[in-house]
């Protein structure tokens, strides 16, 4: 175990009540007025209580989840609005001392293949990604003593630093282990974006399961305190998530819910996303997963969460395969990642082929190259975006609702997006893509009503084709 102040948040309670989530997913009916009337209230964007959630996830008549479907695309496309977020994941370390179950990186699979990127490998990696187009990154790292918060914060920083030609990396987020209120905060004051903590499971028979009881994961509360603690700590940007395949999917939904709704009460603000990575293949994985989610839960899943939480962002990662994205991604997903690769400094070395999962996490089911996945966003009018500004302009926490505040997409996602797109097409888009994205541009242009707003983003876009970089709204 480390060594660290294993003080929980102040008022920390265990917000999950088993029986309780148990007894809704056993108890609750398909009733199509009650689905119809919940799904009434979504569209007003008003959050979901987890008993509502539940009526939704007890849904199975084809006919009523296609009303589901139906009205989750509908407050996509009538609240949301059309720009998807694009990041890529960057694994620093993969040294831990945990043996969760399910991972290519638990302490005692030795044939796992160790490495941490030294200084010179995480920014060779930081320029191989900025020299893709990506400027904005989740750092990713095992738990392990020498992943301090110092530490950390070293490697926000030094990606920060590391420059190219227009290439920058503007956001960096974390995926890595809960920390002491002290640790968060030291990894906050390195300008952190969202800091993202999965809960795995929140069913605790399943939790101590998977997370053997004498390793600093099997302590459930810790991690479920984490992100109360990450808040205390300065944190107000935070992404919560389970790993589904862990239990049953329903309860993890009601689990995120509840998580959700308690964020919001303590500390007036809900996560700024959540996740819902579907266990992959891994090196040394034989588990007998026999609540693996088919690919049905995972879209209803996706679509009960969007009608579920309307004031949080929702990402789908590579370990889902580019059919299932496609099917998924008009459910109000907001966020994905892109040019994916896992193993620790392949981004430099343009490594292509097959996964070597000896020293990977898991298996990726979207290999696409980050130009591969932008065409296939534009092809369906899509705006891939590599907005910043939020964060930058201290758009954050409390002040940052950003689906709340009406306008606020039209205002400042939409036109954000357009700008970091162009740039992107100036930059790093072969001729064909750059013709196929200012013709999404021009689409786009003629949608904004407000002529003064439309002639200001022309305006804009003019310096980004004369030269000028990071400009925003
Ligand atoms: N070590 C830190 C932790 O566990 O919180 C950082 C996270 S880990 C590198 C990132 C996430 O990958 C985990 O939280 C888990 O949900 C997910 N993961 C682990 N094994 C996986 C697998 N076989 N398939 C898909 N996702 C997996
Ligand atoms: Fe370590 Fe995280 Fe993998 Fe668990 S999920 S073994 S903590 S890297």
């Amino acid at each position: 175990m480390m060594n660290i102040d294993k003080t929980l948040s102040k008022g920390a309670f265990d917000f999950i009540d088993d029986a309780k989530i148990q007894s809704l997913i056993d108890n609750t009916v398909e009733d199509a007025g009650k689905v119809r009337e919940i799904l009434a209230k979504s569209l007003e964007k008003k959050p979901l209580s987890v008993e509502e959630t539940a009526a939704l996830l007890a849904v199975k008549s084809p006919d009523l989840l296609e009303e589901i479907y139906d009205t989750a695309r509908k407050l996509k496309n009538d609240v949301y609005g059309n720009r998807i977020v694009l990041f890529a994941p960057l694994y620093v370390g993969n040294y831990c001392i945990n043996n969760c179950k399910y991972c290519g990186f638990r302490n005692s699979l030795h044939t796992a293949v160790r490495h941490t990127l030294s200084d010179e490998e995480l920014k060779n990696e930081v320029l191989a990604l900025e020299n893709e187009g990506h400027k904005r990154l989740i750092l990713v790292y095992g738990e392990a003593p020498q992943y301090s918060p110092e530490f950390i914060a070293h490697t926000v920083r030094l990606t920060y630093q590391t420059k190219i030609g227009n290439g920058e990396i503007r956001r960096v987020n974390i995926n890595a282990a809960p920390q002491s209120v002290d640790g968060f905060r030291i990894i906050k004051e390195a300008g952190i974006g969202t800091y993202q903590i999965f809960q795995e499971t929140y069913n605790k028979q399943a939790y101590r399961w998977y997370h053997p009881e004498n390793t600093m994961k099997g302590d459930f509360m810790w991690r479920l305190d984490g992100m109360d603690r990450a808040f205390e700590g300065g944190c107000d940007d935070l992404g919560i998530g389970a790993l589904f395949g862990l239990y049953d999917w329903r309860f993890e939904v009601l689990g995120l819910v509840t998580h959700a709704l308690h964020l919001q009460d303590k500390f007036g603000v809900g996560p700024h996303t959540i996740s819902f990575p579907r266990i992959k293949p891994a090196h040394g994985l034989d588990l007998d997963l026999k609540y693996q989610t088919t690919d049905e839960q995972f879209k209803q899943l996706v679509a009960v969460l969007r009608l579920a939480v309307p004031y949080t962002g929702l990402i789908m990662t590579a370990r889902e395969s580019a059919e299932i994205r496609d099917q998924v991604i008009d459910f109000g997903v907001s966020q994905i990642d892109a040019g994916t690769r896992l193993e620790i400094g392949s981004y430099q070395t343009k490594r292509t082929g097959e996964q070597q999962l000896n020293r990977e996490q898991f298996k990726i089911g979207d290999p696409r190259e980050l130009g591969e996945v932008m065409e296939w966003l534009m092809n369906k009018d899509y705006i891939p975006s590599f907005c910043t500004s939020c964060y930058r302009l201290g758009r954050t926490g409390e002040h940052f609702m950003e689906y709340a505040i009406p306008g606020f997409i039209h205002n400042f996602c939409t036109p954000n997006a357009l700008l970091t797109l162009s740039e992107y097409l100036e930059d790093y888009a072969p001729e064909s893509t750059k013709a196929a994205g200012y013709a999404l541009i021009d689409r786009e242009l003629a949608k904004v009503a407000d002529e003064a707003k439309a002639k200001l983003i022309r305006e804009r876009l003019a310096k980004i084709k004369s030269g000028v970089r990071d400009l925003y709204f």
